[in-house]
C-alpha cells in the first residue's frame, strides 16, 4: 500500500483496481517478483506468460473498443489499471508497445486484413512488437530518416540502419518508419510498415544501455515483405507516427505510479534510517522538506495524467497534455533519484548485490534508468517545443 493518499478515478475504476490488485497479489506475489528480480537487468519486466495471464482475463484490451474485442473500459479505468501495473512493477514489456501503440493506430489506419490479423493476436498476447522509428542520423528530426523501402514484385524491398530498437531481439514484428518516397517533400515521403522479425536480410546487433538495460542496432538489407506489411497509404506515415506516439506519451505519463511506488520506498527508508549520530533522518527538518516538495510534485505528475485520460475520455487527443505529463513524470524521477543519493550517502550509491547497498542499490539503478523516459518517446527539449505551440499557441 502506498503511503500517498489514493487517487479518486471514480466508483468503477475503484472497483477496477480492487480486481487488479487482486489479481497481482495472486500472480506477481513477493516470491514471484523475487525470483522475476534473478534475472539480468536486461531480461527484466518481460514475461510472456505474465502477459497471457493478462490476456486470459481480457486485460489486454481494457480500453479496446468491444468491436475490437476489448473491454471498452473508461480512461479513468485504464489509468487505474497502468498505476496499479507500474506500481508493483509488474512484467508488462511483452505487450506494452503492441496494446498501447500498434492496436490502436491499426483501427484507425490498418486494413481490414491488418485488423483481422492483428488485433486478436495482440489481445491474445501473443505479439510482441518493436519500434523501427530511430536512425544513426533521425533522433529528434525523425523525418530527416534514410531507410527507404521501394516497391518491388507486388510487395516492397527495405534497406536501412535503425538505432535503438529496443526489443528487437524478442519482438515478432517490428513497426517501421521508412522512406517511400525520396523525391517528395521530407515529411510527405514516409510509410509505417509492420516487419516480421523473421524475415531474411534482417540484422540485430545489442547495445547496452546505461541503465543496464538492452536496446539494438538493426540493420534490413534487402528485406523482402508483402504488399500488406504496409500500414495505411504511402507516404501517410507521418500521420500515424505522431498520434502513435502521442499514445506512448499518454503511457509514459501513467508511469508517475511507479516513481510513487520509489517515494513511498524512500519515505519508509527514511523512517527507520539514522544520520551518522544515530538522529533519525525522518525527524530533520532538511529532509522532511525535501520530501514534503518530492510528495507535492507526485500528485501534481498525478493530475497531470489524469487530464490526459479526461481528455482521451472526452474524445480527444491529448497532444501537449500528453506532453506535459511526460516532462513532469521523467524529470520527477531522476530528481527523486538525486534526494535520495543525497539523504542516503555513500550507501545509496552502492549497485544492487553489493554489500551494504542502500535498499538493494534500488537508486543507484533509478539514477541511471531515469534518463532514458527524458528521451525516449521524443526528448523532453521536442516536448517543451510541443506544449509552447500547440498548448500555448506561442509562434515557432
Ligand atoms: C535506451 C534507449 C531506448 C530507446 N528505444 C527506442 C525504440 O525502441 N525505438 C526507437 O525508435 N527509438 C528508441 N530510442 C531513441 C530515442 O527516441 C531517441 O534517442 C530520441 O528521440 C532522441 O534522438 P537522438 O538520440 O538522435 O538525439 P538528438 O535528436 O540528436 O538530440 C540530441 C540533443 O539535442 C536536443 N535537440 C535536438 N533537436 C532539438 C530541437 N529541435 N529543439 C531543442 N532541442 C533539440 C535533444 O533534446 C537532445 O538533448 C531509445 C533511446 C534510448 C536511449
Amino acid at each position: 500500500m502506498s503511503v500517498l493518499p489514493e487517487l479518486d478515478l471514480g466508483p468503477a475504476a475503484a472497483t477496477f483496481r480492487g480486481e487488479v490488485r487482486a489479481f497481482l497479489a495472486e500472480h506477481w506475489s513477493e516470491r514471484q517478483q523475487a525470483m522475476h528480480r534473478r534475472n539480468p537487468q536486461a531480461e527484466r519486466g518481460f514475461d510472456r506468460d505474465f502477459t497471457r495471464l493478462l490476456a486470459e482475463r481480457g486485460w489486454l484490451g481494457v480500453s479496446w473498443p468491444k468491436r475490437w474485442g476489448g473491454q471498452q473500459r473508461s480512461a479513468f479505468e485504464q489509468l487505474a489499471f497502468v498505476e496499479e501495473m507500474e506500481y508493483h512493477r509488474a512484467p508488462v514489456r511483452a505487450h506494452t508497445m503492441a496494446v498501447s501503440i500498434v492496436g490502436p493506430t491499426l483501427m484507425a489506419h490498418g486494413s481490414e486484413e491488418q485488423q483481422q490479423r492483428f488485433l486478436p493476436a495482440i489481445l491474445r498476447g501473443e505479439h510482441c512488437v518493436c519500434l523501427g522509428y530511430s536512425e544513426p542520423d533521425a533522433g529528434s528530426d525523425l523525418a530527416s530518416l534514410r531507410s527507404r523501402a521501394q516497391s518491388a514484385d507486388g510487395g516492397w524491398v527495405i534497406d536501412g540502419a535503425k538505432l535503438y530498437t529496443t526489443m528487437a531481439e524478442l519482438a515478432d514484428h517490428c513497426w517501421l518508419a521508412a522512406r517511400t518516397d525520396s523525391d517528395a517533400e521530407k515529411h510527405a515521403g514516409i510509410s509505417v510498415f509492420l516487419v516480421p522479425m523473421s524475415t531474411p536480410g534482417i540484422t540485430i546487433r545489442p547495445m547496452e544501455a546505461m541503465s543496464g538495460g538492452r536496446t539494438n542496432a538493426v540493420f534490413f538489407d534487402g528485406v523482402r515483405v508483402g504488399a500488406d506489411a504496409l500500414v495505411g497509404a504511402p507516404g501517410g506515415g507521418w500521420a500515424i507516427i505522431t498520434e502513435a506516439l502521442t499514445f506512448e506519451r499518454v503511457m509514459l505519463g501513467g508511469r508517475v505510479a511507479r516513481v510513487r511506488r520509489e517515494l513511498d520506498e524512500l519515505i519508509r527508508h527514511l523512517a527507520i534510517a539514522c544520520d551518522a549520530k544515530g538522529a533519525p533522518l525522518g525527524s530533520d527538518p532538511r529532509v522532511r522538506d525535501l520530501v514534503g516538495s518530492l510528495v507535492a510534485e507526485v500528485e501534481a505528475s498525478r493530475l497531470l495524467a489524469v487530464r490526459c485520460v479526461a481528455e482521451l475520455e472526452g474524445g480527444r487527443v491529448p497532444h501537449h497534455q500528453a506532453a506535459m505529463a511526460k516532462i513532469v513524470a521523467a524529470e520527477l524521477e531522476e530528481r527523486l533519484a538525486e534526494v535520495a543519493l543525497d539523504l542516503g550517502g555513500p550507501a545509496a550509491t552502492l549497485a544492487e548485490g553489493a554489500p551494504g547497498a542502500e535498499l538493494d542499490g534500488l537508486f543507484e539503478q533509478v539514477v541511471r534508468a531515469s534518463v532514458l523516459d527524458v528521451i525516449g518517446g521524443g526528448t523532453n527539449d521536442i516536448q517543451r517545443t510541443l506544449v509552447a505551440v500547440r498548448g500555448l499557441h506561442l509562434p515557432r
